[in-house]
């Protein structure tokens, strides 16, 4: 059976609005531009924290124009709640790790599904550390993600450590579009390959 992981994000959206009450979130961002939609479309409900943790990103000064970029994003904002971020290690070899013998693999393939648990896997352990209601990412706003993949990892892992993973699919509502609107009104850098360097060479 097809999940619209939408429609279970507007359940909780729901739930969330008539307690009155504002949980907090630790919001895995592989990019400004994707934060952007995501941080306009959630931050009235919740208090949320990004977590830039991209050890795939190839080369180092490219991962630095990104993680500059999502500081800048996040600067020139005024939302409701507060938002603050938290850069994860840039541990490389934690990625080349999980892609040995998929260095071939195109981008969307088995590669990838690897790197989804390996930077969700990242944002659950210290939303458990640290005591969030909610752990999710914005992987989803893109086209190219594989949103099934994304939020079956995220219900292994909302099990595995027992906090709760915010079920979604932002590329839906035209939340991509809407991601692009954003990049030009804030004139946000947005790169031509996704991020590791066998996406790099495959452009
Ligand atoms: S193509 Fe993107 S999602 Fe896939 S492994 Fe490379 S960086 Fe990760």
């Amino acid at each position: 059976m097809v999940i619209n992981y939408q429609k279970e994000l507007d359940k909780t959206l729901f739930n969330i609005s008539k307690s009155g009450e504002t949980p907090t979130l630790l919001l895995h961002s592989c990019c400004a531009p994707c934060s952007s939609y995501v941080l306009e479309y959630l931050s009235g409900l919740f208090k949320i924290t990004i977590f830039y943790y991209n050890p795939n990103i190839s080369p180092k000064s490219e991962y630095d124009i990104r993680a500059d970029e999502q500081m800048k994003f996040i600067s020139m904002l005024k939302p409701k709640n507060e938002i603050n971020i938290i850069e994860g290690n840039y541990n490389a070899d934690a990625f080349y790790n999980i892609a040995k013998g998929l260095e071939n693999e195109k981008e969307g393939g088995a590669r990838c599904f690897k790197c989804y648990e390996l930077r969700l896997g990242e944002a659950a352990r210290l939303a458990k550390e640290k005591n969030y209601d909610y752990f999710t990412t914005t992987l989803s706003v893109s086209p190219y993600k594989n949103a099934a993949w994304l939020n079956e990892i995220g219900e292994k892992l909302e099990q595995q450590y027992d906090v709760k993973y915010l079920y979604s699919d932002f590329k839906k509502k035209n939340g991509y579009k809407r991601s692009i609107e954003l990049s030009n009104i804030y004139n946000l850098y947005r790169q031509n390959y996704c991020g590791c360097e066998f996406s790099k060479r495959d452009i």
